[in-house]
């Protein structure tokens, strides 16, 4: 298998301000093409470390992609540390050059010498002009293989990476990447263990073929990728679907709010929200999705209990009896919200995120999730494990998967039939 580097380059990543997102960025996508990220050297912002590193990079690897430095400031050294590395000039670039002042003009600032610098790149290297900034990346053919040169800023680095270094590759291995397409899974309710000990009975993971399992609250992707040809990923792929069913919410990267997208737009629905616990999280995420206005008609942040009986019609006696961490007061949510709203569902979050708060009969991670359509509600108690940061990832994640599993017809029309919910 092909294998790459990425050196990322700046003071804040060593500083503990900023966390590096490109490694993992990269490579996933990378992986996407059947080439293998192996290292992630991070430097600061010093011109020698920069040159070491790139030099023991591409001494191991053909294929070197250098993140950040590119910018107008003193300490944006990569574009030296390169040229210094390669022995080779540094020119200008005439249509960088044409860009960053078009783009000062179009944003009323002053055109320095230093602003100008962004332009310089390493003769004889492909420009990559930048979709969503001013400094352009590189791509530079040396003797022992390939450097890509990208932008820092997240954005940037990863348009670029998406509109030019993909394609190119993709381009040079030809037919070769098409034919192994990677299998992933993104499966919802299940976890990591779980997964294992219900694939394993199967033969899993088959010969040549690898398997990826990355976890974060309420999901987990599942990768597969290998050499062993399209028969065994085919194969492999539908153990997984046979073992995880409707757990498996998407076969591409997508997040589960995008997901609903497609499932609320065809039919058409609408979905109203109620939250405690999560505090926005659900309206948040739903929102996130670009068109979800065409679904998603609003929501209330009903935090206090009087909030919950003035804005959602959640009965007093219920609260006092049963407390607001509740079945009953999770089905009053959603059915308030979904009535107020006129939406044909109605969806709350009830529980203890933590990390006070929590009694012996409901500790913290206690969460109940309500679901309300025209006729029915479902109320799922579920108990989540960790931070409070977790519990409301959890909570907003199943919330929606509870949403999911209603629009493909997978819940119990009888909801006390319904028999989802556990312990996590
Ligand atoms: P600029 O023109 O903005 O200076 P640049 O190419 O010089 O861009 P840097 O100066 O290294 O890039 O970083 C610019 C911004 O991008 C900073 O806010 C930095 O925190 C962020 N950034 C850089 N590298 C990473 C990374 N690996 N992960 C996440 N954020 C990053
Ligand atoms: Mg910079």
């Amino acid at each position: 298998m092909e294998t790459a580097e990425l050196v990322s380059t700046g003071n804040e990543l060593l500083s503990g301000r900023t966390v590096n997102r490109h490694a993992r960025l990269l490579g996933s996508r990378l992986g996407d093409l059947g080439i293998r990220l192996v290292r992630d050297t991070t430097v600061g912002d010093d011109l020698s470390s920069i040159v070491e590193a790139v030099r023991s990079a591409l001494d191991r690897s053909g294929m070197v992609f250098v993140s950040g430095g590119l910018g107008p400031t003193p300490d944006d050294l990569t574009r030296d540390a390169l040229a210094a590395l390669l022995g080779r000039r540094l020119v200008t670039d005439p249509v960088s050059l044409q860009r960053i002042r078009e783009r000062y003009e179009a944003f009323n600032r002053r055109l320095t010498s230093s602003a100008e610098r962004q332009a310089c790149i390493i003769q004889g290297a492909a420009v990559l002009q930048n979709p969503v900034g001013v400094a352009p990346g590189q791509r530079i053919e040396v003797d022992r293989g390939v450097i890509f040169v990208l932008p820092g800023p997240p954005a940037e680095f990863e348009s670029m990476l998406d509109e030019h270094i993909l394609p190119w590759l993709s381009a040079r291995s030809g037919a070769e990447a098409a034919r192994t397409p990677p299998g992933i899974f993104m499966v919802c309710g299940v976890g990591e263990s779980d997964i294992v000990a219900r694939l394993e009975p199967r033969g899993f993971p088959p010969e040549g073929i690898d398997v990826a399992f990355c976890a974060a609250p309420g999901r987990v992707e599942i990768r597969l990728s290998g050499s062993g040809g399209t028969a065994s990923l085919q194969a492999a792929a539908q153990v997984i679907r046979e073992e995880l069913g409707e757990a498996i919410f998407a076969e591409e990267r997508i997040s589960m709010e995008a997901c609903l997208a497609g499932l609320l737009s065809d039919p058409p629905a609408t979905v109203a929200t109620a939250e405690s616990c999560t505090g926005g999280l659900i309206g948040h995420r739903i929102t996130s999705v670009a068109g979800s206005s065409r679904y998603y008609v609003g929501g209330i942040v009903a935090y206090a209990n009087e909030a919950k009986i003035k804005l959602l019609g959640v009965r007093a006696e219920d609260l006092n009896r049963y407390g607001a961490v509740s079945e009953p007061v999770a089905r009053q949510m959603a059915e308030g919200v979904r009535s107020r709203f006129d939406a044909e569902f109605g969806l709350s979050t009830t529980g203890i995120a933590g990390p006070d708060g929590g009694t012996v009969e409901k500790p913290v991670g206690t969460v109940f999730i309500g679901l309300a359509d025209r006729e029915h509600a479902w109320v799922r108690s579920f108990r989540f494990p960790g931070s409070r940061p977790n519990v409301k990832e959890w909570t907003c994640q199943m919330s929606l998967d509870l949403l999911r599993r209603r629009l493909l017809g997978l819940l119990a029309e009888d909801p006390s039939a319904d028999r989802g919910g556990a312990e996590r």
